[in-house]
């Protein structure tokens, strides 16, 4: 049995990951990272845009928090956006000062250009490759450190003690299979564990996420009982690639792009969707204007719309946009210098997650989320783009110095259950959760009734070690991928941009089903070494976990709020809904209850107003 003993141990290295090391490693704390992929490999690598910061004369944190809670549809908690639009300048600076290639004016300062849903044109970019610089930007800094990265090591499980309130338990390491040998180890943290392993769009057919963002850490804190949050909130992007979900930024919007239909109409402003912000509006805006011009028969073939940037020229193009030409060409055989490009929405961002306060911690003692893991809320209802970026940057800090054991002030956001929680339900079809709790391939958090740090580590071991011999010895069965395939599906068909309940209900039913279904799973390579199969299988676990919690919120949420929108209920209802929806995992039963959005800031309280651009 081999456990490797670190102060804190990082979860995953991408932007989030690595800047929690950073700060973790420069506030004392002998730091590793353990990460399924090289870092310079993760999904932060594909971010495009930018990063908004008020950093220049003219704009504010002040007009960015409130961008950012308008953009929310005021299910954003005020103080994380507050500190969000704080700190967002200061890391950004640090980011230039360690040598990223921002793009620049004239005038040599660092370029900013508008983006949806800004106020001000504020969003920081290097090229349309944003992402990947900051990604090596960062890694050069851990290396630099000497911060321990254990890459191409897959989490399987956290170890998590077992007490019966949830919030009395304590993490004290994870356990992780190493992909090139087959081997499983044990990782003992002494200080604490944060999961910053991304987004959950493998949960969609048609996502801009990578094959890995399949939520693993995510799952893995809902199963060992830390609450997760406004699952529900997915944002599905306007401008994504017709036949493979690639992205195409919103920085061709920000530039002066425009939109479509079929009969040559500027639909954003001619239908009237946004007639001040136009193409700008915020991205659950603009998706569902661009799916009502499909479904009122203005698409193009029937799937999508046109965005059109010729008219800004070779030059501008070249100059901030360059990655475009290629992904149009390389992706969709379209050459954008010629021809608009075909683009439709695709599911891109989860705005919710495992439950933070402004410090990175979750309700579990020692354990922290950061980046699109996690949910400090920051976006509520609708992240804005160019959000995701500087939350990373300003989350991961926190979560890894207060990790370490850093000094911090006190969070406003209380996590857990306080005594504002209210109990909620939902009127689900099937029975949720767990099917088979005794036994069988379904991992389930909080599994040992050791106590001392060592001994949690070991037992989580032991079980992960029993569960994946039991996975790799089942020799009849389903097949993982068919399995993804019918949560996808019914995902993209029931819980889309566009939700009624008797879609959702089909969802539940059909997520059921793939649940059984697992329950006969089996790995078909039986090799020990690279078995990608096997992972895929643990995956699939998680993804329809992530599944049925966002389909649990999406049915009990019974109004229209910022990316949820509901057949049955067009209203945004703040009596009722001011509220986040929670999710505990009650040892295999998903029990949902609701806390109230924190909407009183440092020096005022923001008051929810129509939200029109
Ligand atoms: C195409 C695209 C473009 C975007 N553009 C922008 C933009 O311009 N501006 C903006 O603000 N936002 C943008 N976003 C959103 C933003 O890029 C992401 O939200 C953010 O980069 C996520 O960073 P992260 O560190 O949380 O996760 P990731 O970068 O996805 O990293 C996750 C890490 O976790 C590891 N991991 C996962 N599971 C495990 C496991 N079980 N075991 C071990 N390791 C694991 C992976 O190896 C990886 O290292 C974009 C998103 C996409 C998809």
């Amino acid at each position: 049995m081999t456990i490797h003993e670190h102060d804190v141990v990082v979860v995953g290295a991408g932007g989030a990951g690595l800047r929690a090391a950073i700060a973790a490693q420069e506030a004392g704390a002998d730091t590793a990272i353990v990460t399924k992929l090289h870092p310079v490999r993760s999904h932060t690598g594909a971010a495009e845009g930018g990063i908004n910061a008020a950093l220049r004369e003219g704009d504010s944190w002040e007009d960015h928090a409130y961008d950012t809670m308008k953009g929310s549809d005021y299910l954003g908690d005020a103080p994380a956006i507050e500190t969000l639009c704080k700190d967002s300048p200061k890391e950004t600076i640090q980011l230039e000062n360690w040598g990223m290639p921002f793009s620049r004016d004239d005038d040599g300062r660092v370029s900013q250009r508008p983006f949806g849903g800004l106020s001000f044109p504020r969003t920081t970019y290097a090229g349309a490759e944003t992402g990947h610089h900051m990604l090596h930007t960062m890694y050069e800094q851990l290396v630099k450190r000497g911060v321990r990265v254990y890459d191409e090591w897959y989490v399987t499980n956290l170890a998590v003690t077992d007490e019966e309130d949830p919030d009395d338990r304590s993490v004290h390491g994870v356990v992780a299979y190493d992909i090139r040998s087959g081997e499983l180890h044990g990782f003992q943290a002494n200080d604490g564990v944060v999961i910053a392993t991304g987004g959950l769009g493998q949960v969609y057919d048609h996502t801009t996420n990578a094959v890995a963002n399949t939520g693993d850490g995510v799952a893995m804190a809902y199963r060992a009982g830390v609450p997760i949050e406004d699952m529900e909130f997915i944002q599905f992007h306007p401008t994504t690639l017709p036949s493979t979900g690639v992205l195409i930024t919103e920085g061709v919007r920000g530039e002066g792009g425009i939109l479509y239909n079929s009969e040559g109409e500027r639909f954003m402003f001619e239908r009237g969707y946004a007639n001040n912000a136009g193409e700008l509006a915020s991205r659950d805006v603009v998706s569902r204007a661009e799916l009502t011009e499909v479904n009122e028969g203005r698409g193009i073939e029937d799937e999508y719309v046109h965005l059109d940037m010729r008219h800004l020229g070779e030059e501008r193009i070249t100059d901030r946009l360059e990655n475009i030409i290629h992904l149009a060409e390389d992706f969709e055989g379209v050459n954008p210098l010629e021809e608009p490009m075909p683009v439709k929405p695709g599911q891109h961002y989860a705005m919710g997650g495992i439950e933070t306060d402004e410090n990175g911690e979750t309700a579990v003692s020692g354990l922290y989320a950061a980046g699109e893991a996690a949910c400090a809320s920051v976006h509520g209802g609708n992240r804005l783009g160019g959000n995701a970026l500087p939350e990373l940057m300003v989350f991961g800090a926190r979560a890894g110095r207060h990790a370490a054991g850093g000094d911090m002030e006190a969070a406003k956001i209380e996590t857990g259950r306080t005594d504002e929680a209210e109990a909620g339900e939902v009127d689900s079809p099937v029975p949720l959760g767990e099917v088979g709790i005794e036994g069988g391939v379904a991992a389930d958090g909080g599994a040992t009734t050791a106590t001392t740090p060592s001994e949690v580590v070991e037992a989580t071991l032991e079980a992960e070690r029993a569960r994946i011999e039991e996975l790799l010895e089942k020799e009849d069965g389903v097949h993982h991928a068919k399995i993804r395939e019918e949560v996808q599906q019914t995902m993209t068909d029931h819980v889309n941009v566009f939700r009624e309940e008797g879609g959702l209900k089909q969802a539940l039913a059909d997520i059921r089903e793939a649940r059984e279904h697992y329950q006969d799973v089996t790995v078909e390579d039986p090799s020990r070494t690279y078995n990608t199969d096997l992972i895929q299988t643990i995956e699939t676990r998680n993804v329809l976990d992530l599944a049925e919690a966002i389909t649990v919120g999406a049915l009990a949420r019974d109004e229209f709020r910022g990316a949820h929108w509901r057949k049955e209920h067009q209203e945004r209802d703040d009596e009722n809904w001011l509220k986040h929806t929670m999710l505990s995992w009650n040892d295999g039963d998903p029990e949902l209850w609701f806390k109230p959005v924190v909407l009183e800031g440092e020096s005022k309280t923001y008051e929810p107003k129509i939200r029109s651009y």
